[in-house]
């Protein structure tokens, strides 16, 4: 037979069958067809959007330029705002769907939306040790460039996807916060609109007040335009020791014992119950022994939480060498695919179980610009430093 006839039984097979089961039933609990044929496909569209705006933003090298105008385009949506007499409150208008956060908040569609296209980074100053970014610049476009260039943020939150913006107006934390704090801690001058149009930068010694309450604030008290974040050298690789430790007090006890010790760069524990844990201490190094080196952010690796899992039944404990890029981005790949709204007893299920397959390469290793900007961004900055 035809294969464009065997592809159309096979369509209408599959209609009957939604048909049958009903739109609800297959969206709930076979996730994996919205997935495969809908999601995969619209991000991977989605990112080969960005893809080419962050190659054509290199080429011509215009973040620094545009970024002034932009600025002022938020002052004048605010002005529009005041003209016709603040009668409703101001958001920002990201759309819910693609925030990190699983709540889509309803004020967005009574606010009114500022919309803050602001998503570059716009220098790296390798002399004050600092990176100046827009605040839709992701997680995963701060580590393919600093990285790149031999830099990094010393608290660096996990997934890809997260903006400044968000760490900084919401909260962000990763495992070297034992040392250098929250997010927050690490950002030394915010740029941002305020509800009167004015555009304000704010430091520990300028406009202090302003400074020490923007994180948390949620965007309540103005827009964030531009955030200067604290880097530190990098190095190539993590030196992963994996401890696994029984008993609620002993994991207690050992994670408090591990965040003391400030020799560990990075401390994290994940509990498999109520008295099974992992907990993992690590120090950057550019020296790796060849026979520990395990590239864990490879399409084909396990989930982390699944790899970290074996390390239970190892009363030794072990000592791995992760790229420092894979490390920091350990978690992208399993939260993604296994994230699901809370339903009954279990927050946490499981939408793709067979992800470690080169078909779903794009979205587990890039999500969302990690890899995109690598080549771009890294040219970039090298240029305005
Ligand atoms: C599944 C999941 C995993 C997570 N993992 C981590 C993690 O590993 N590490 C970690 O630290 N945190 C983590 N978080 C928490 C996360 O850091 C916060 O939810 C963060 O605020 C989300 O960032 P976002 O970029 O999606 O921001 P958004 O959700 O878009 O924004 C957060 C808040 O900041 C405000 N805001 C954003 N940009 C601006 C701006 N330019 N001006 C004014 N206000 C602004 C928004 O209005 C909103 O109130 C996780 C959350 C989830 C749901």
């Amino acid at each position: 037979m035809d294969p464009l006839l065997y592809l159309g039984v096979l369509v209408i097979l599959f209609l009957l069958w939604i048909k049958v089961k009903g739109i609800d039933y297959v969206i709930i609990h076979q996730r994996w067809i919205f997935v495969c044929l809908f999601l995969l496909p619209l991000s991977v569209i989605f990112d080969v959007y960005y893809y080419v705006r962050a190659w054509i933003i290199f080429k011509v090298c215009s973040a620094p330029k545009l970024h002034d105008q932009r600025v002022r385009d938020i002052q004048r949506q605010v002005c529009e705002w005041q003209k016709e007499g603040g009668k409703t409150r101001m958001c920002t208008g990201r759309p819910g769907w693609l925030t990190v956060s699983l709540r889509v908040g309803k004020y967005k569609k009574t606010h009114k939306n500022i919309m803050i296209n602001m998503m570059d980074i716009l220098e790296v100053d390798t002399k004050r040790q600092v990176v100046r970014v827009e605040p839709l610049a992701s997680m995963g476009q701060v580590t393919a460039l600093l990285n790149s260039i031999g830099w990094t943020l010393p608290v660096l939150p996990e997934l890809d996807d997260l903006t400044v913006g968000g760490l900084v107006m919401g909260t962000g934390i990763e495992s070297s916060s034992h040392i250098y704090g929250l997010f927050q801690h690490i950002c030394v001058a915010y740029e941002l609109v305020l509800a009167d149009g004015s555009l304000v930068r704010c430091t520990e010694k300028e406009n202090s007040e302003l400074f020490y309450s923007v994180p948390w604030s949620c965007g309540t008290l103005g827009f964030l335009v531009a955030a200067e974040i604290r880097i530190i050298p990098a190095r190539k690789w993590v030196k992963l020791r994996y401890k696994a430790v029984h008993g609620l007090d002993a994991i207690c006890k050992t994670f408090a014992e591990e965040s003391a010790n400030k020799d560990n760069q990075f401390v994290e524990g994940l509990q498999y119950s109520l008295n099974e844990a992992v907990i993992m201490t690590g120090t950057m190094t550019d020296n790796a022994e060849p026979d520990k080196i395990n590239r864990i952010g490879h399409y084909y690796k396990p989930w982390f939480f699944k790899h970290v899992e074996k390390f239970l039944k190892e009363d030794s404990g072990a000592v791995e060498y992760i790229p420092l890029r894979h490390y920091y981005h350990r978690h992208t790949r399993s939260i993604f695919w296994e994230l699901q709204v809370n339903q009954g007893k279990h927050i946490i299920r499981t939408i793709l179980t067979f992800t470690n397959a080169f078909v779903f390469v794009h979205r587990i290793y890039a999500p969302s610009g990690a890899q995109r900007c690598e080549q771009f961004c890294g040219l970039r900055t090298r240029l305005q430093i």
